[in-house]
């Protein structure tokens, strides 16, 4: 069941499957399994993965786009030492004119995660961006604090992951939605570029009436999503000219991510690794 939503275990499938995506017109990010790290040694070693396979990327000339979670960097033990991993390698990835993504965990971290996006900022430049959850009241207000900063903007949009309560989340699937787009108008007006990271339908549909009426969004735009999700739709939306990045996962801390998951969430069982950034529906089901 993994396969489809796994490019692999190590690194050099991933890469294999990433050429393959690539040749079928496709952007891709890397995304080394693992979160919530309670070992220096654990977070040192997400930063060892990360800077063998940016060495592995430049070597067969591809694209670099990395992926990485806060937590997986030690940001939870100690904020400053996880900073100062994502700096190291968010350096090195601008240094090879490529793009590191800061990811968003829970509610909790937000404040935290926003405050290493800008210190990485200061180093690292435009080669890093972060992500804002339309689930969260707080994400319209987020977004126009970051498109007020002087420097240029890059921002994942995603609906968000995790289980929050009702007074700091939407919990309703039509709000969700509707929050989402109304930020994602709000980005793209800032001049922003936005990641649209979804598999919904209805979002793909906004956005590309957005571009019918203002086209000049289109080089500040690509939808992205997760490997083995609505391939149809996927290919629907590459077809009709948006470009598409494709979300490629791999390691060896799948097991224990997919059961850390079901503990969460009982009601995830049966969907097993769906549940990695399983849907509002599924969670619900
Ligand atoms: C590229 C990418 C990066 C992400 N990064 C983050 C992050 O940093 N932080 C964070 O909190 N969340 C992240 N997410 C997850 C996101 O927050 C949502 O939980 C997830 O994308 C599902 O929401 P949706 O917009 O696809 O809409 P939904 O309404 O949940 O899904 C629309 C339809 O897509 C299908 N679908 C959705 N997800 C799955 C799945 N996992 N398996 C099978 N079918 C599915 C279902 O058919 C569903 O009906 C990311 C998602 C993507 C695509």
């Amino acid at each position: 069941m993994s396969q489809r939503y796994l490019s692999g275990e190590t690194r050099s499938q991933a890469i294999t499957q990433a050429s393959a995506l690539s040749t079928s017109g496709y952007r891709l990010t890397f995304d080394l399994l693992g979160e919530e790290v309670e070992e220096t040694s654990q977070a040192d070693q997400a930063l060892a993965e990360y800077e063998a396979l940016l060495q592995d990327l430049l070597a067969a000339k591809m694209e670099i786009n990395l992926s990485i979670k806060p937590s997986q960097f030690g940001m939870g033990m100690n904020w400053a030492a996880g900073i100062e991993r994502a700096r190291q390698l968010g350096q090195n990835v601008a240094n090879a004119n490529g793009f590191l993504r800061w990811e968003m965990e829970s509610s909790e971290t937000v404040d935290e995660t926003l405050e290493g996006f800008s210190k990485l900022r200061e180093t690292c430049g435009t080669a890093v961006g972060c992500v804002l959850q339309s689930m969260l009241r707080r994400t319209a207000q987020d977004a126009k604090s970051l498109i007020g900063g002087t420097q240029k903007l890059n921002v994942r949009l995603v609906k968000g992951v995790y289980i929050e309560p009702p007074e700091i989340a939407f919990q309703e699937p039509a709000a969700i939605t509707r929050n989402y787009i109304e930020v994602m108008e709000d980005l793209l007006r800032g001049g922003a570029f936005v990641g649209v990271a979804t598999h919904d339908p209805a979002i793909i549909e906004a956005l590309r009436n957005l571009l019918k009426s203002h086209p000049e969004y289109l080089k500040r735009c690509e939808v992205q999503m997760l490997l083995g999700v609505q391939e149809r739709l996927r290919m629907e939306t590459r077809r009709a000219g948006i470009p598409v990045r494709v979300y490629l996962p791999y390691g060896h801390a799948w097991r224990a991510y997919v059961l850390r998951r079901l503990r969460q969430n009982p009601r995830l069982a049966g969907l097993a690794f769906q549940g990695m950034f399983g849907g509002r529906e599924r969670l619900k089901a």
